[in-house]
Parts: structure tokens; sequence; C-alpha cells
């Protein structure tokens, strides 16, 4: 009864008085086993994978602001394993099997949608490099498939097939498994089932401050007071740099710069994909409301303003146009910003650090949304045991150190691909 087509009404008229908390509001405890600093996607998926998988309950995640406020609610959420390069391949295809299972897990409807991701070709050699592409795929045993450009011309015709494109369209790579998911309903089910497993969620809770002694981590300053921890995890995406100079780490290989995203009013039902331009830095994918929702490039220069620029709107718009014609008339509703972490590889960090007890899982880049699953996986194995997860003993830190980059942004024109 209590979910009822006429309690929902009831409670709307009376001003939700009657809902529930999903997740506790706690104060924190002096101290905890584990702290997770961030309470976007990554740390709640670590949490919860801690307290489900490993059997620790004395944890907290401390959020400087509110659940989803974040990268976790500021994404496109594309969700893709089309990976060339080990250990990627490997660990976002973990991801994606994750996500096929993830309201389950979770008892949270996620509304992950598996509509396919189709990218164009441009070129016969860029086909060719699809075609490369696809191959490694199924050789780890993900599907993928290369249409010429009569088979993707009958799946996408609002594409210009005239004669005035620039760069014009020789087929595509398309993996049909590839979607989309609700942002915030992956981080409110993640808070949920975290909280159900005794995980302290703490919002409005900055870090200021990392307490060390003899090398080893022992604590935190935050905004609300000193709480000591055992092993610290730091998954704070574009703000990695801040927290780990407050350890005293000041070379780590990531700079902060903006990412935009934008949607457009609603319209009937077009876009039945995500589909992503091979040619410039552009893609696109429709929401459940009809709002055309799409992105872009990086603002070129370093920032932590989650806001950007005038110029990647215009370049965006006339990527949008190149591909896309149709969607010229299209009113902008709004556009926003998020700081993204980047390193030079293009891949992330899921790490101990120099200091004992404390760990980093970070430089998703503009990709981490759809990793969240197997980060949370791999960062609460690495807290819980010490040891990597063999999925991510590759984004170790020292990599940067020994030179075993895995140099994804090289391997393809794909780093626009989110
Ligand atoms: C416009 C845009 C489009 C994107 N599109 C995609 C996409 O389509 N697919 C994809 O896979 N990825 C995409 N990404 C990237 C993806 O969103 C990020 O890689 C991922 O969300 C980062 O992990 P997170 O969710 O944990 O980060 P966040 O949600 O940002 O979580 C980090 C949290 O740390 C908190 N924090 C920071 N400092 C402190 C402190 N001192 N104390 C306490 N808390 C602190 C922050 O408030 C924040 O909530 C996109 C990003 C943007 C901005």
């Amino acid at each position: 009864m209590r979910n009822s087509a006429f309690n929902i009404l009831r409670q709307g008229l009376t001003g939700n008085r009657g809902w529930p908390r999903t997740w506790r509001d706690r104060t924190p405890n002096r101290r905890y086993d584990v702290v997770i600093v961030g309470g976007g996607g990554h740390g709640l998926a670590t949490a919860y994978y801690l307290a489900r998988r490993h059997g620790l309950r004395n944890i907290a995640v401390l959020e400087k602001g509110h659940i989803g406020g974040g990268n976790v609610g500021r994404n496109t959420t594309v969700i893709r394993s089309n990976y060339l390069l080990p250990p990627n391949t490997q660990f976002y295809e973990h991801s994606m099997q994750l996500w096929e299972g993830l309201s389950q897990e979770l008892n949270y409807n996620v509304m992950f949608s598996q509509r396919g991701q189709i990218v164009t070709a441009h070129s016969e050699d860029q086909l060719d490099s699809f075609a490369h592409r696809a191959n490694v795929m199924r050789a780890n045993g993900i599907e993928a498939e290369i249409l010429d450009r009569a088979q993707l011309r009958r799946v996408l015709p609002y594409l210009d097939w005239s004669d005035r494109q620039r760069f014009p369209i020789w087929g595509a790579i398309l993996q049909r498994r590839a979607g989309t998911a609700r942002h915030d309903a992956v981080a409110w089910g993640y808070a949920r089932a975290a909280d159900r497993l005794g995980v302290d969620i703490i919002e409005n809770c900055e870090v200021t401050g990392i307490r060390l002694e003899a090398g080893r981590v022992t604590g935190l300053d935050t905004t609300r007071g000193e709480i000591a921890a055992d092993r610290v995890g730091l998954t704070v995406a574009g703000h990695t740099t801040q927290l780990c100079h407050m350890a005293g780490i000041t070379d780590l290989p990531i700079e902060s710069h903006v990412l935009q995203a934008f949607v457009t009013e609603p319209v009937k039902p077009l876009v039945h994909h995500v589909v992503a331009y091979g040619a410039d830095h552009f893609y696109i994918s429709q929401s459940d409301k009809g709002g055309l929702v799409f992105g872009g490039s990086l603002d070129g220069y370093n920032s932590f303003a989650s806001r950007g620029n005038l110029g990647i709107v215009r370049e965006v718009a006339e990527a949008a146009i190149a591909l896309m014609p149709c969607i010229a008339p299209l009113r902008l509703l709004r556009h926003w910003g998020g700081i993204m972490d980047m390193t030079p590889d293009a891949s992330p960090i899921i790490s101990r650090t120099p200091v004992e007890g404390l760990y980093l899982n970070g430089g998703w880049c503009y990709g981490g949304f759809k990793a969240t699953p197997a980060s949370g996986v791999c960062f609460a194995h690495l807290l819980a045991t010490g040891e990597d997860h063999p999925l991510a003993a590759g984004y170790r830190l020292d990599r940067f150190r020994t030179g075993h980059l895995i140099d994804e942004a090289g391997a393809g024109p794909f780093a626009w691909l989110q």
C-alpha cells in the first residue's frame, strides 16, 4: 500500500512529509576503519562493495556537498566497453557486466538502457581502425559490429548524407550492449544500498586536512570535526590533486579541466542510440523526457570552476550541425560543466600512494561514469585486502614512473567518446 499510486498522490499533496529518508542523516563518529572521501559514484560504490563483498561495517563516506552533486550527477551517462588496450578492454567489459545486473543488485532502478552506441567513420583508414578495434573486442568476448555506409544510412537516416558533407560518412562501429543509465539513480541506489549495510553517509562534510604520523595516515580534518581512520580512500574526481596536496603528494600526473554538456528542448523520439561523430568532438543521445543530450571536447585551460565557456558551445554546435543539420532549429535549454581529472595516458588510477594507509581512485578523465561499478569493486578490494584487484593491477600510480602507460588517448580517435 505504501508504494501505491494513491500514496504517491497523498505524499505529493502533503509536502512529501511522510517519505522515509533514502539514507540516514548521520553525525560522524570519532573513528572509522575506512573513510572514503567523496560521495560521488565511485566513492559510494566503493563503500557498498566494501560492506557487501568484504563484510566491513565501520565505514564512512564524507561528501563536502550533497550526494549526486559532483560529476556523477553532471555527466552524459554513456556506458560502453569498446576499449582497445589491456587492461581497459577487460576492466570496462567487467563494468558493463555489472551494469547489466545493477538494478537487481541494488534493488533500485538505475534505468540502464542498452540502446547501442554508434561511432561514425569518415575515411577508409578510420573504418579500418574501427575494424581493428572490433576484432580486439571480439577476441575479448565483447560483441562489436562494423556497418558500411548503406547499413548505417538505414539505421541513422537523419544524419547528413548529402554531397555537402565536408567529411563524408563511410560507415561506423556499433556496440549494441552500450547505452545510458540514469545518473542520479546510480548515486542514490548505491547510497541507499550502502546505508542499509551500515555505511555512514555524511553530507556537508568537507575534508580540509589529512593527518599523518610517521608517513602513515591517521585521520582527517573536516568541517564537522576531526575523524580518525585506519585507511582513507580518495574518490574526489576533479579535486584529486587538492586532496593529495593535503597529504604532501604534490607531483600527481593529473590536471583538472572543465568538460561541458548540453541539453535541448524536448522533441519526439529521434535519436534511438548513442551516436558519436568520428570527425569532430560531438556525441549525442536522447533523454526519456525528449531532450537531446550532447557534449564535445574539454575546455583547454586548467580550472576548478564547474562552468564552461562560450567558445566550446560554438564548437560543439558546429560539429552537431555538420553531422545532424536537422537539429539546427532546436533551442538549447541549458549547459553545465564538471571538473575532470585528466591523466597523460587517459587511463585511470586505482592505487596505493606513497603515504601508508592512503589509497587513490582517480584520473577517470571524461569516462568514469561507465566505470563506476568496476571501479567500486576494484577499489574496495584494494582497501580491504591491501592487494591490487587483478583487473586493476595496471592502474597503479607507479606506471608513470616505470613507463607502463596505457595510452588509450593515443590508441585511436576515441578520447571524445565519453
Ligand atoms: C559534462 C560531463 C560529461 C561526462 N560524460 C560521461 C559519459 O558520458 N560517460 C562516462 O563514463 N563518464 C562521463 N563523464 C565523466 C564522469 O562523470 C566522471 O569520470 C565520474 O563521474 C567521476 O567519478 P565520481 O562519480 O565519483 O565523481 P564525483 O561525482 O565528482 O564525486 C567526487 C565527489 O567528491 C567530493 N569532494 C571533492 N572534494 C572534497 C572534499 N575536500 N571533501 C569531501 N568531498 C569532496 C565532490 O563534492 C564530489 O561529490 C562526464 C563528465 C562530465 C562533467
